[in-house]
């Protein structure tokens, strides 16, 4: 090889990640149902070079074995596809006009996500993929920085809608390891049990937080060292899909219980409650489309408006990730606060480190220009009620103050 062809292969290798945003047309589409037709695996050809075969091959394992057609397709992030949101599977599934799941797996930055959608053959109906997942605990603890954890997950989760068989457990390999290690990985079973057995404690406890929270609001000193390095970032979009989704939930239990006749003044009061809460998770997502903590405080909030709307008792977030599992216990956090928190991090909070919490990239330097991700509780709680409340675990006021604003 030549310097010249060298040094002309090193500029194009060097101007590679660009290519992405700027090579995605409409066509996408019609690219992927082509490359349908020999494979049901599709992998952009700008992702062929660094995917392992290994992935591959674990997802070709599990469309095998999933008892319904599969259409897979690995996809860099572009900005055709955030504009597309998440209507490819649905405009895929319009060109190959065959029932199955259709995935579109979307790498941005090395962590993946994939978007889903389950078709059945006509006429027939059935539970959708999206409440599989929604009801799946542990959907948020696969890993995300190698495509083929979410996808065989995606698969199973189609499966169990398509013809009820039970969900597998995810493989300890699969699982985030702040979420596994330590014996305390957040199971279902843990979760319910803790919350039964706390009963009107927990209803007491939460306004035990309530006091103290709002006595001293904002915990953003970080004495404890920090867990684990350098965790990956919560993408926005994985959590805006999750809210979307329980937004759905919590109508339908809306709509479930404003069917009822002679509804009691308990119920009443809980629709009165579910509605508001309701209102605001759709005002975030509206007002706020791409902002990871307006996904995130609606993500809170449809899943209290679908509890209070189905009767059962409000639960406040887990204070260091709203996205993790409720915040079922409370912990000591700093200056004598408790702060209600998921399991997982009460293990982590028991083993004297802080955990890694959601992140959001904080802008700092002199132009600005210095992005790093910091936990969200480090910003000013002025900017934002999702930070003053701690997503509604310090103060359950959230609804109002996005009511308000
Ligand atoms: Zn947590």
């Amino acid at each position: 090889m030549s310097a010249r062809l060298f040094a002309a292969v090193v500029a194009a290798l060097a101007f590679l990640p660009a290519l992405p945003a700027q090579a995605d047309t409409p066509e996408l589409p019609d690219r992927i149902a082509a490359a349908w037709r020999t494979d049901h695996v599709s992998v952009d050809e700008r992702l062929r070079a660094t995917m392992p075969a290994s992935e591959l091959a674990r997802i070709r394992t599990a469309i095998r074995t999933a008892g319904l057609p599969v259409y897979v397709a690995l996809v860099p992030q572009s900005p055709y596809l955030r504009a597309s949101g998440y209507d490819l599977p649905t405009l895929l599934h319009a060109r190959i006009g065959e029932p199955g799941v259709y995935i579109v797996a979307v790498v941005y930055d090395n962590y993946w996500s994939d978007q889903a959608e389950l078709f059945r053959p006509a006429g027939l109906r059935g539970r959708d993929l999206s409440s599989v997942r929604a009801d799946d605990k542990q959907d948020s603890e696969v890993v995300d920085e190698r495509p083929a954890p979410q996808i065989v997950r995606t698969i199973q989760q189609a499966s169990t809608a398509y013809d009820g068989r039970p969900l597998p457990q995810v493989p300890a390999a699969d699982l985030e390891p702040q979420r596994s290690e330590g014996g305390l990985s957040v199971t279902d079973k843990e979760d319910r049990s803790a919350y039964v057995g706390l009963g009107v404690g927990a209803v007491l406890g939460f306004a035990l937080v309530l006091f103290l929270g709002l006595r001293r609001r904002r915990p953003a000193k970080r004495v404890r060292r920090e867990h684990g390095g350098d965790s990956p970032p919560t993408e926005a979009w994985d959590v805006e899909l999750k809210a979307d989704d329980k937004i759905k939930q919590a109508e339908r239990a809306l709509a479930r219980l404003d069917k009822r006749n002679n509804k009691s003044t308990k119920q009443l009061d809980q629709r009165d409650d579910a509605y508001r809460r309701l209102d605001a998770a759709r005002t975030l997502r509206a007002d706020q489309p791409e902002d990871l903590l307006a996904a995130a405080g609606a993500l809170v909030l449809a899943r209290q408006a679908e509890r209070v709307a189905s009767g059962a008792e409000l639960q406040p977030p887990c204070f260091f990730n709203p996205t993790h599992n409720p915040g079922t216990s409370t912990v000591d956090w700093e200056d004598e606060v408790e702060v209600p928190a998921c399991q997982s991090c009460v293990s982590v909070i028991r083993r004297g480190r802080t955990p890694i919490g959601l992140r959001v990239w904080s802008k700092s330097g002199l132009l600005g220009h210095d992005r790093k991700q910091v936990p969200y509780w480090t910003l000013d709680p002025e900017d934002n009620p999702m930070v003053a409340t701690g997503f509604g675990g310090l103060s359950d006021d959230l609804p109002e103050r996005i009511a308000v604003r």
